[in-house]
């Protein structure tokens, strides 16, 4: 016998394809080799082991399969209406077959007497059953075939059907490959890793998945894929973080030295929870370990992350080293510059901050403070990025919200020095951990997972659009009481729809509501010039306004304790990410907060989620998981993180528990062979070889 064509032979190649189809397949489907179509994987399955009863047929879903015998061929109808009908008819009853296309050909195929067994979906029309274009098989060859317990349907294209690759063509066509091919195929787990994980044969699995033989054999072929998929993505990140820990050297911060603990036993004013502790220990061990640190610090809003940021500061500035702290807006970098140099202050260290609106003044003593090496922190925004700030000796770089940072920028970071700094990115924004793992996998996590003590859950409510006077009411007592309220707004310009509020009208509305009162009423959003914002804001901050109307720039960190009312106008507008970090500004104080949701009557089912989501929970890893499913990873991770990954068959949302299993595997079997130097792992060095290979491994790093 001849050998069998190699996988990567061109599809056109494979008897059934042809030059046509080919590019057809390669063009809807991407689909270029035999190996393609090896790996191209049914969405779903479709049971063709059960017969239904006419008589049953009430019951049935969409699809159904049947068995019994076709007369009474009729040409019905004119023109375009023109169609040809017959009767099928088995023992329990009668139901209509109906072409409008083929029926010469149709009419000639099919012999009374004989039995066929027909399959597709079916109409109601009163109490009248059809079903047009059935697929049709005689019995008698579909029982020779045997095969088919479960069909499988592979993900297609309108316009593939129309040129005549319909699910039938597929499935021969895949039929045909493993008949070339074979059914041998080179293993990629080791013997005994597979036995441990429970795993059946990468060949087993590649045929079943196509055409297994019944849902357990499918279960199996399923899982098997699914771990080896997210197996070999985890050992990517498990051992690109070993490497980079060995090979990229970082500054060690040997000695925890008096600001440290000047600022623990001295400065400090309350006590550490217990998770910030153990966040500090984390990010300690990193920066005297002597390998460079890139540590994700994930806390929800109030947890008290600012606090975990100063102290890995202090870390390198005992050590003689200055430190940087990044934050996506001017409101934020104006914020922890005002927090981080009430603290400095008693320290005696020296803080600067830098924007977009510092003066050119102003820049050229921060600079000069850089390179000498007299300034100890610097805050501030992109502008830090800028090529002409250099630091003498930056230790460690904070950045707040990596979400608006891109990969890139932060690489930016390292360059400033020749042994990089270590980076710590905090983040509000709770990311389940199928996420994390899936595309920051090679960063080292650490969790803040307990608010500090004191808190009061911020009692939420919704409300619809034509209770607004309630709401109006209920703020006035909160302001009569001495607090402050948000009110925001999804839009800052009437443009795209005309229909809900944007900010400008409910200023307008909100002053004519409060105003004649005496109420004291400001406006904050994006495009304002930063001075205006950073005044506004601040007059909120002393207490000088009792409403603050804005777009959600007031989203992340803002902090203003008295504030005890959130607002937020047409919520259904929002995402629950952005609901939950809206909600995240009250309730920092110790008075109890609202947050309230006006709504339109009518909403979206998505929409309804999310404002059920916000009022029965404030757990932001819960609403992180319910936002993951209504919107998909995509849209969680945002448009700037460009390498969002396509899995052939594993789901982030459906197979979170093999993900753990799989990521276990990968930090197991380099624990115990660091290198994969041992003989029985050799086919795993070679698979992680090929797949570094392909990425450009070095690119993406950091
Ligand atoms: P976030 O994680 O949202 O950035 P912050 O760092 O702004 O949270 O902290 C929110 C508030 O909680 C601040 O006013 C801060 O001083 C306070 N805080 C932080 N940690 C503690 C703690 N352990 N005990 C009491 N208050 C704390
Ligand atoms: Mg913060």
């Amino acid at each position: 016998m001849n050998n069998p064509p190699a996988l990567d032979t061109p599809l056109k190649f494979l008897p059934g394809v042809g030059p046509a189809r080919a590019e057809l397949l390669a063009k809807e489907l991407e689909l270029l080799t035999f190996n393609d179509l090896l790996h191209f994987f049914p969405f779903r399955y479709v049971d063709r082991s059960r017969f239904y009863k006419v008589r049953d047929l009430m019951m049935a879903s969409a699809e159904v399969q049947l068995k019994g015998q076709i007369h009474g061929f009729e040409e019905k109808g004119t023109g375009n209406k023109k169609r040809l009908t017959a009767l099928f008819e088995d023992e329990t009853g009668i139901l209509e077959l109906v072409w409008f296309k083929n029926y010469k050909w149709v009419k000639s195929q099919i012999k009374e007497n004989e039995e066929y067994v027909i399959y597709g979906k079916i109409n109601w029309f009163g109490d009248r059953i059809s079903m047009p274009h059935p697929e049709i098989e005689k019995a008698e060859v579909f029982k020779k075939r045997g095969h088919l317990g479960l069909m499988p349907i592979y993900p297609s294209t309108e316009k593939l059907t129309k040129k005549g690759i319909t699910q039938k063509v597929m499935q021969k066509l895949v039929y045909e490959l493993f008949k070339q091919v074979g059914r041998n195929f080179p293993e990629t787990l080791p013997e005994d890793f597979k036995n441990q994980n429970k795993l059946i044969d990468r060949s087993q699995a590649l045929y079943a998945i196509h055409f297994p033989k019944d849902l357990n054999q499918l279960a199996q072929a399923q899982y098997r894929l699914k771990f080896e998929e997210l197996f070999y993505l985890q050992l990517q990140y498990v051992y690109k973080n070993r490497l980079r820990k060995k090979k990229i050297k970082g500054h060690i911060f040997e000695n925890i030295g008096p600001y440290f603990n000047t600022f623990y036993h001295e400065v400090l004013d309350f006590e550490l929870t217990g998770a910030q502790k153990r966040v500090i220990k984390e990010i300690r061990k990193d920066v005297k370990s002597g390998a460079q640190m890139n540590r994700l610090l994930q806390g929800d809003v109030g947890s008290g992350k600012t606090v975990v940021a100063m102290m890995s500061m202090l870390m390198a500035i005992d050590n003689g080293f200055q430190t940087a702290l990044l934050a996506p807006t001017e409101i934020l970098a104006t914020q922890h510059y005002k927090t981080i140099s009430r603290w400095a202050e008693k320290l005696g260290l020296n803080v600067s901050l830098l924007t977009g609106s510092t003066k050119q003044k102003e820049r050229k003593i921060i600079h000069q403070a850089l390179e000498d090496g007299s300034l100890d922190i610097l805050i501030g925004t992109h502008a830090i990025l800028e090529d002409k700030v250099k630091f003498k000796n930056l230790g460690l770089a904070v950045i707040d919200e990596q979400h608006r940072f891109g990969v890139a920028q932060r690489a930016k970071m390292w360059k400033k020095n020749d042994i990089p700094p270590h980076i710590l990115i905090m983040t509000a924004t709770p990311i389940p951990r199928t996420l994390s793992l899936t595309h920051y996998g090679d960063l080292d996590v650490s969790i803040i997972d307990e608010l500090p003590p004191g808190r009061k859950p911020v009692k939420t409510m919704h409300v619809y659009e034509k209770e607004k006077n309630k709401v109006y009411h209920f703020i006035r007592n909160q302001i009569n009481k001495g607090r402050q309220a948000y009110i925001v707004y999804p839009l800052i310009e009437e443009s795209e729809a005309l229909d809900y509020r944007n900010l400008t009208d409910g200023y307008e509305e909100i002053k004519e509501e409060f105003l004649h009162d005496g109420y004291k009423i400001g406006i904050v959003y994006g495009k304002m010039p930063a001075e205006d914002k950073n005044r506004v804001m601040k007059k909120f901050k002393d207490g000088e306004l009792d409403i603050l109307v804005s777009t959600t720039v007031i989203e992340v960190g803002v902090d203003v304790p008295n504030a005890t009312v959130m607002v937020i106008e047409s919520a259904h507008r929002f995402g629950l990410s952005q609901l939950h970090q809206l909600r995240g500004r009250v309730g920092r104080g110790a008075e109890e907060s609202y947050c309230i949701l006006i709504t339109d009557y009518k909403l979206t089912d998505d929409a309804k989620t999310r404002i059920q989501t916000m009022v029965s929970t404030q757990d932001g890893f819960k609403i992180a998981e319910v936002d993951l499913k209504l919107r998909g990873p995509g849209d969680i991770l945002g448009t700037q993180q460009s390498g969002l990954i396509k899995f052939k068959i594993a789901d982030l949302l459906k197979d979170r528990h093999i993900l753990l299993r799989a990521r276990l595997a990968a930090e197991r079997l380099l624990e115990s062979d660091p290198s994969l130097s041992a003989p029985e792992n050799r086919t795993v060095a070679l698979v992680l070889a090929d797949l570094f290979k392909k990425k450009g491994f070095w690119n993406y790093i950091g």
